[in-house]
């Protein structure tokens, strides 16, 4: 599997640096992000290293969208939000930072008045944890 030394997210995968995992298959894990535009926020990649959309083999595409619904699932289940956004960036212009193709699961509450940049605020870990388990619980 294509894996990048120099990349965060593979470094997750690999468990070299720690996450608050959700789900994982052959193919993909999701996890909490840890500057959330919201509680709950959530990521799905896949295990193999692709830069972006366009890099992305459309099998995978597919098992990356499976796991962002079950995780979707899940978040729905366990905190209730009024809406869910899927959000993928792609390329600079887009303010993606993180070169290695992921899928947002961003929770929404009516008048939160999220912007598409929210901005990467380091998350309060206590409260993050809080909502992995019971999402991790709803999965
Ligand atoms: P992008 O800006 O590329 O659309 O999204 C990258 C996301 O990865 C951001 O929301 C950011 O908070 C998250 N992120 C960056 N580094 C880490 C990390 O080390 N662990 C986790 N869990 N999320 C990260
Ligand atoms: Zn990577």
């Amino acid at each position: 599997m294509s894996a990048d030394a120099n990349c965060i997210f593979c470094k997750i995968v690999a468990g070299t640096i720690p996450c608050f995992k959700l789900y994982e298959d052959a193919d993909t894990i999701a996890f909490m992000d840890i500057n959330p535009g919201n509680d709950g926020h959530a990521l799905a990649i896949p295990k193999a290293h692709h830069a972006d959309f366009f890099a992305m083999p459309p099998a995978l595409l597919g098992a990356v969208s499976r796991t962002a619904q079950r995780v979707a699932v899940a978040v729905q289940k366990a905190l209730n939000p009024d809406g869910i956004n899927l959000v993928q960036a792609n390329g600079k212009g887009a303010e993606q930072s993180v070169f290695h193709f992921h899928l947002h699961v961003l929770p929404r509450r009516i008048g939160d008045e999220l912007k598409m940049n929210w901005g990467h605020k380091p998350g309060d870990m206590a409260r993050v944890k809080a909502n992995f388990e019971k999402i991790k619980a709803a999965i």
